[in-house]
């Protein structure tokens, strides 16, 4: 038998499997990972099948160096799905086995860590032993410790005997004692004996959606959609499903979009699931990270929590994937090899025998519309938990506001809103999307904007915690400098700063309530491995009365005692060059509405906004998501935008401007010229053109891009196949990646 290896090498040349003979006595299965010779050295690689048939001549024909694991790394189905996703997004296996396991598990970078164990040996009187040691108090003592047969860390035990290795040791040569090493797990969290709760008697509307997914989650099938409220109660529906899921041996995996969030749905599977609840997310040390897959890969966890790339936890008997707040932009991979979570979810879950479950107060038009469609079933929870009201939403014309005299951030609504709350004890979120609004350096004199000089975007002004410093930072590569005293381009003293951040919101409303404390969560206050969690619970422990942040808040969480919400300039996001900017707002604005009045008080939203008569900020205040889906998916229909449409591009990135530019009017011409002999195929293409990336530089690469748009039709498929092709064409001085629908199209 011979083994066909993929090595873990990104490179063209070695794309395709390498076949190596297996050594005797070895037994192999395919997804192992193995190191093998390449050339003059050893790489890391994966079995991707074992066959008796061999394409190397018997002279060059090299054994398997060694077996890295005991047991397969990569599952069957996980090996399947990597092939799939190669083919699909045209790039080496190699790059998309890498998906499947931990980064730290490659090249060995982390141990596994162990430790010693000493027990009783088997039918070993433990107090005649040790009376029978006589002279030696330590052995005599140990024995007594190991009483109880059950297995004990060395390690503890030298806590009560000082260094007790050489008599254990006696001990086991007499037969007395057995020792051994065991695998300690690095938890991501203290403790495992969290006391279990028992579920609240579901409410109609969450026992209804259960009954119309049971049948399917029984036989492993089944694709749904849940549109539920905010404060619907979705959780609860979730929890239960994957009760069902463990009751049939099964497994669940549960995708969050950010870790922001995790921290208390991680509580609540845990309060629930105990230690059968894994966590996967990036926020994990490698260590961790290395450890938790090992539970979920040897059984030990059979829950999976984990953000977008826990899509590809190693679960042998898959039963469940739940996708929560599905409309959210994490679930789409921003680093190659690209991916849709959701979409390898639903793959996962055919293959595999699963249902899948999307979820969201606010699901994405692509989603609602395969749903009405047919490819998903839609389920609805309409009304929140025990009849909650949803919360009263004013908008505020802050147009007006500004004509009456007031150059606050704050309207004058919001402004008496807070003190209320502030005055009867309850908790306030203040919301302000922040991207495309950074407070950024300009010069008044001559318009000179300081810039990043390895990306082509402005840098942001910080505050430094704690000291009266100010830096400016570039969000794209995190670079930081000085911001100038005087214009570097015309030496005027007349350089100031635009826009308003967060920490101008904090600000504010420190002037204006003095005694309040506030709680500010962005990428400056969140930069710690725990802060998420540390600022949530604080908040949540009424540490604070306001809590002030980015996207980062708008996310499912749940606070009781927040009573009033307040979105700061509704429409930040709209005027955004992307189609997705009216999705994207209304999203936002409904979700943060919904944090508001989740307990016994109705909850107070106060939507800021220069546009109040637009259709979109109209159907976020009504928070009705059918009407903002039927006159999006209309406006999508007439502007020809996805879904009715599909934008690819070749992406082109190299060192150097002028090779980038060549390189991708080259591919255009290529393009060009395949749609000039395929009439056919050019009928499905809408727009093509070459062109300087939105932002041209990033990280000291320069951008450029061919840009296609076409129809959204199986026919489109050659094209598409095609830019595959080209993103394979290798060049020493350009990288290509072919993008089709892109998270961003930065
Ligand atoms: P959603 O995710 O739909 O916005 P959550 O799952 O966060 O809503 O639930 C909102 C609140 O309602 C939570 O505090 C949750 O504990 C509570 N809840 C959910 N289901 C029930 C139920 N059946 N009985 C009582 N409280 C519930
Ligand atoms: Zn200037
Ligand atoms: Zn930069």
């Amino acid at each position: 038998m011979f083994a066909h290896v993929v090595v873990d090498v990104v490179h063209t040349n070695v794309a395709k499997p390498f076949t190596y003979s297996i050594p005797e006595g070895i037994s192999l299965l395919a997804g192992t990972r193995v190191r093998v010779p390449l050339a003059r050295r050893t790489v890391e690689g994966i079995v991707v099948a074992i066959g008796d048939r061999c394409d190397v001549h018997p002279d060059r024909l090299r054994p398997i160096a060694a077996v890295l694991d005991p047991y397969p790394a990569v599952l069957p189905n996980l090996l399947a799905l990597a092939e799939e996703l190669a083919s699909e997004a045209h790039c080496p296996l190699s790059e998309t086995l890498r998906l499947m396991i931990p980064a730290a598990m490659r090249q060995s970078r982390i141990q596994i860590k162990q430790e010693a164990m000493a027990e009783l040996a088997a039918g070993v009187d433990a107090q005649a032993a040790a009376d029978a040691q006589g002279r030696s108090l330590k052995r005599a003592t140990l024995l007594r410790l190991l009483a109880d047969a059950k297995p004990h860390p060395v390690a503890e035990l030298g806590a009560l005997v000082t260094s007790p290795q050489d008599a254990l040791k006696k001990l086991e040569q007499a037969g007395l004692v057995r020792l051994s090493m065991r695998d300690v797990f690095r938890l991501p969290y203290e403790d495992l004996s969290s006391p279990s709760t028992a579920a609240p008697t579901l409410t109609p509307e969450q026992k209804a959606a259960l009954s119309i997914m049971s049948p399917a989650l029984m036989q492993g099938r089944g694709s749904f959609l849940l549109h539920g409220v905010t404060g619907s109660g979705k959780t609860e529906v979730y929890l239960a499903m994957v009760q069902a899921v463990l009751a049939q041996g099964k497994a669940a995996i549960i995708l969050v979009p950010e870790i922001a969030l995790t921290p208390q749905m991680v509580g609540w599977f845990r309060q629930r699931f105990g230690p059968h609840t894994a966590v996967l997310h990036s926020r994990l040390t490698d260590g961790q990270r290395l450890d938790e897959w090992r539970r979920i890969r040897l059984g030990h966890a059979s829950v999976v929590i984990g953000a977008r790339s826990a899509v590809f936890a190693p679960v042998e008997r898959l039963g469940l994937i739940v996708v929560d707040e599905e409309h959210e932009q994490t679930y789409l991979s921003d680093k190659h090899p690209r991916y849709d979570a959701r979409r390898v979810a639903q793959s996962r879950c055919a293959r595999e025998g699963a249902t899948l479950l999307l979820s969201s107060a606010t699901p994405s038009i692509l989603s609602f519309a395969m749903a009405n469609r047919g490819d998903y079933t839609l389920v609805e929870m309409p009304t929140r938990v025990n009849g909650r009201p949803l919360p009263h939403v004013t908008l505020v014309d802050m147009r007006l506001e500004l004509s009456a005299g007031n150059r606050s951030i704050f309207s004058l609504l919001l402004q008496q809103k807070l003190k209320a709350s502030f005055d009867s004890g309850q908790q306030v979120m203040l919301f302000l999307n922040r991207r495309g609004y950074n407070t950024f350096v300009s010069c008044r004199n001559c318009g000179y904007v300081v810039k990043c000089e390895q990306c082509d975007v402005s840098m942001t002004l910080h505050k430094v915690e704690g000291e009266e410093a100010e830096q400016l930072r570039c969000h794209f590569c995190g670079a930081v400098q000085k911001p100038p005293d005087v214009c570097p381009q015309c030496g005027s003293r007349h350089i100031r700063y635009f826009g308003s951040g967060t920490q101008k919101v904090e600000e504010e409303l420190l002037k204006l309530f003095p005694n309040v404390k506030a709680i500010r969560m962005d990428i400056d206050t969140t930069h710690q491995r725990d802060a998420h969690y540390r600022l949530l619970s604080a908040f949540r422990e009424g540490k604070a009365q306001a809590l002030i942040g980015t996207q980062m808040i708008t996310k499912g969480l749940d606070f009781p005692n927040v009573t009033l919400v307040g979105v700061i300039a509704a429409d930040l996001t709209l005027n955004l060059p992307d189609y997705r900017s009216q999705e994207r707002t209304f999203q936002l604005v409904t979700q943060m509405a919904g944090r508001a009045g989740r307990a016994a008080e109705t909850g107070e939203v106060v939507v800021q906004t220069y546009q109040p008569e637009h259709p979109c900020i109209l159907a976020a205040a009504a928070q009705d998501y059918r009407a903002f889906f039927t006159q999006e998916f209309q406006r999508r229909r007439t502007g020809l935008y996805p879904p009715f449409t599909m934008i690819a591009r070749l992406l082109v990135e190299s060192p150097q401007a002028e090779p980038a530019q060549a390189m991708s009017a080259r591919l255009l011409d290529t393009i060009e010229a395949y749609l000039q002999a395929h009439p056919a195929q050019k009928r499905r293409v809408l727009m093509l053109r070459a062109d300087a990336a939105p932002v041209v530089k990033i990280r000291g690469k320069y951008r450029y891009h061919v840009l296609l748009k076409l129809f959204e039709h199986p026919d489109a498929q050659p094209v598409l196949k095609l830019l595959g092709e080209l993103s394979q064409v290798s060049d020493a001085h350009c990288q290509i990646y072919t993008e089709v629908n892109p998270a961003t199209l930065i």
